[in-house]
């Protein structure tokens, strides 16, 4: 201790002495912090289950990677280095504001490991860190007060947003950023007054700077500096604990565990109810998500880890077309429920009424085409499409399915696709006049067996566009010499968009008859050209063959030298569009590329939004059927994401894209300038075998 300045400790603070004092306030304020906290977990206890505790080191890992490392804060170049900045500083800091906090109590406290030239220098990284945050925060608050970035603006059919809330807490945090400072500059100030050897602060840091400016003041008013910012330490410290489970700082507790406990396999859709098997879904009385308490305590964590940054809105393609749909205020609403019903200093409001109607509109749960860029992109790991699904579940358990999806899920009912068409022809696309000849395509069954299933799934099989796919990929499938068939008119609709859709005894219904009928095919392996069909046969069956998408194996066919490519024509730029299904949810992003590059001469630019960040087209979903309330078509801005990079081909690789991008190009006037070919269509176009290549200028006027 320098002489002449008093330890808080040791000094008077209204007639009660230091130590108690400062006993005292640790002691209210970490009881008030632990009574809050178990009041705001009420809720997760009434909560239904989630089976969240397995693979411990694969969790353990990742708060390495997205809690401490902040591996997605950067996404965002400036608010993630300035997060990253800030958290680094807290981490670094924690060590010294409890030290301080002991120090109240035991002045001659030393933090263990941090006495003589470790604690120097401990000293001299923590100085710069305080500075570093103190800027932080005003940079933070001068942005949300003067430039106010548009994601975090609140539109008004989501309520009101909590920028006070959000300020204050800045506020709360410059202030103990300062008061640590000072006690700092405070001591080293007197100690020099005093001739003792200098206090070591870093240069040009925030308690350099503040003891430079309180070198000339007395050494009283230094002291009763030195114990006000002690004081204000201490209280604001305890103040903030306290005050951050009541808003969106809260995060900063539950982050921890929310990314710990985070979902390990976001391609698999959560089951109807944890621990409830197929066989006995029957059984369960109520299906999905209808009030508060039927979201599972992970997800009600969620709610409180969401840091209200609203990155996961702004990549939303949802809410960028105007839909009623932004992921953050799922969980916004969801939070600001779950503290008005479940209060720290009052009973419980009991309500059961249900949340779509009263806390979601039902437009708001439709508009979602379950493309994932929300979970992509979340800092937190805060999980979306589980939770709009469960909610679907319980509109479709109490009969609320939207009128334009009414019809399709009757035919998917009675005839196994969307759009009622007979069993027989669905493999008839197959049997066209100037194929089937070079290609014959057979239908498997006990007598004609294969290797190989090609599972075609429904749009492929019926859309008159969409067929030309499913010749396409056959041909290669020839070329490449596999032995492969069709189930033909026992193959039935897939169900991924089904199950999406919330209609989960449906989809068993689909998942069961399409298992049986690959398991009597007897094949080994099973291919489609369907995103979504690849995603259900590989993440929603069981105990089927394995399934790769045809991208990934023309990819391996090309590297080994058995597909050889025609040069591609001169004026035509490509750009590849990342089908969500098959970039975001299974991260194949390489192969097409690969596929499109290996081509000779052909020109391929990116879309700015691309791979994990590319920008849904509007197709996943069941949204071919549905009408949304929307500003503008997803379609439409994608394609004019192709004109910006300077494309006039997009080449997608998922039959629901080309036909949304199709039908964006026609809605945005394009035709004629712009087209959509599959990779598929392109690469049997392509291949040396082919007299023909594909003509992009053909494949403009014929469009026209
Ligand atoms: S869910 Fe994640 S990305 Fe969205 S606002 Fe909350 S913290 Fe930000
Ligand atoms: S899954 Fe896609 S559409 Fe749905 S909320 Fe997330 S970003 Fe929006």
């Amino acid at each position: 201790m320098v002489e002449g300045v008093q330890s808080p400790a040791l000094a008077t603070y209204w007639l009660i002495q230091g130590r108690i004092l400062f006993l005292i306030i640790p002691c209210l304020g970490t009881a008030l912090f632990a009574y809050i906290v178990a009041r705001r977990l009420t809720p997760l206890l009434r909560a239904q289950p989630d089976f969240r505790f397995d693979h411990p080191l694969i969790r353990i890992g990742n708060v390495l990677k997205f809690w401490l490392g902040q591996w997605r804060h950067p996404r965002y170049r400036f608010a993630g280095t300035m997060h990253v900045l800030i958290f680094a500083g807290f981490i670094l800091l924690a060590t010294r504001a409890f030290t301080l906090l002991i120090q109240g109590a035991s002045p001659n406290f030393i933090m263990p490991g941090l006495s003589g030239q470790a604690g120097r220098v401990y000293g001299i990284i923590t100085d710069y860190a305080a500075t570093v945050v103190l800027f932080c925060m005003i940079v933070a608050i001068v942005r949300r007060v003067v430039f106010k970035p548009a994601r975090y603006a609140v539109p008004a059919r989501h309520g009101k947003g909590h920028p006070v809330d959000a300020i204050f807490l800045l506020v709360l945090i410059a202030i103990l950023m300062m008061a640590d400072s000072l006690f700092l500059a405070c001591k080293a100030a007197a100690g020099t007054q005093q001739g003792q050897p200098a206090e070591l602060l870093a240069m040009l840091s925030l308690p350099w700077m503040l003891k430079n400016l309180l070198l000339s003041t007395s050494l009283a008013k230094l002291q009763t500096l030195y114990l006000s910012a002690f004081l204000t330490h201490e209280l604001t410290f305890f103040f903030l604990l306290c005050y951050r489970p009541f808003g969106i700082q809260f995060h900063v507790e539950t982050s921890l565990f929310s990314i710990y406990l985070a979902k390990l396999d976001r391609e698999i859709l959560k089951p109807v109810r944890w621990s409830v098997s197929d066989e006995q879904l029957d059984q369960v009385k109520s299906f999905g998500v209808k009030t508060f308490e039927d979201f599972t305590w992970k997800h009600m964590l969620d709610f409180y880890s969401c840091a209200d940054c609203g990155r996961c809105s702004d990549n939303c393609p949802s809410n960028a077309v105007g839909r009623p749909l932004s992921p953050r205020f799922l969980s916004i609403k969801a939070r600001d429920y779950a503290f008005q019903h479940y209060p720290v200093f009052r009973s419980r409001k009991s309500n059961s009424k249900p949340l779509v109607g009263n806390v979601y509109s039902e437009d708001e749960i439709w508009s979602c085409t379950t493309c994932g860029a929300c979970e992509q992109e979340c800092p937190l790991l805060v999980e979306y499409v589980d939770k709009i699904v469960d909610l679907r579940r319980g509109l479709i358990d109490d009969g609320n399915v939207p009128q334009s999806l009414q019809k399709p899920l009757k035919a998917l009912e009675s005839r196994g696709n969307p759009y009622g068409k007979m069993e027989k022809k669905r493999g008839d696309w197959a049997k066209a006049a100037d194929f089937q000849p070079a290609c014959p395509v057979k239908s498997l069954d006990k007598t004609n067996g294969a290797s190989t299933l090609y599972f075609v799934d429904s749009i492929t099989s019926y859309d008159d566009r969409m067929q030309s796919i499913a010749r396409a990929t056959a041909r290669i499938l020839d070329h490449l010499g596999e032995k492969f068939g069709i189930l033909g008119a026992a193959e039935k609709d897939s169900g991924h968009e089904v199950r999406r859709f919330g209609e989960e005894m449906l989809f068993m219904a689909l998942r069961d008859h399409n298992a049986d009928a690959i398991k009597k095919s007897g094949v080994q392996r099973i291919v489609t050209a369907d995103p979504h069909a690849f995603n259900a046969l590989k993440h929603d069956y069981k105990d089927v063959a394995p399934v790769e998408h045809i991208s990934q194996l023309i990819a391996r066919e090309v590297q080994a030298g058995k597909i050889k490519f025609k040069a591609a024509k001169d004026d035509c730029v490509y750009t590849y569009h990342d089908p969500c299904y098959l970039g975001r949810h299974n991260q194949i992003y390489d192969e097409p590329r690969d596929v499109l590059d290996a081509i000779p001469g052909l020109k391929r630019v990116e879309m700015k939004r691309s791979r994990d960040r590319s920008f849904c087209c509007g197709g996943g979903g069941l949204m071919l059927f549905y009408e949304p309330k929307e500003d503008e078509r997803m379609g439409v801005k994608r394609v004019q994401m192709a004109v910006e990079a300077g494309a006039n081909v997009i080449v997608t690789a998922c039959p629901f894209c080309m036909a949304n991008i199709e039908d964006a190009i026609k809605v945005a006037g394009m035709e004629g300038k712009m087209t959509a070919i599959d990779l598929a269509e392109l690469v049997d176009q392509q291949i040396v075998r082919e007299s023909s290549k594909f003509d992009c200028s053909a494949a403009i006027s014929a469009a026209t």
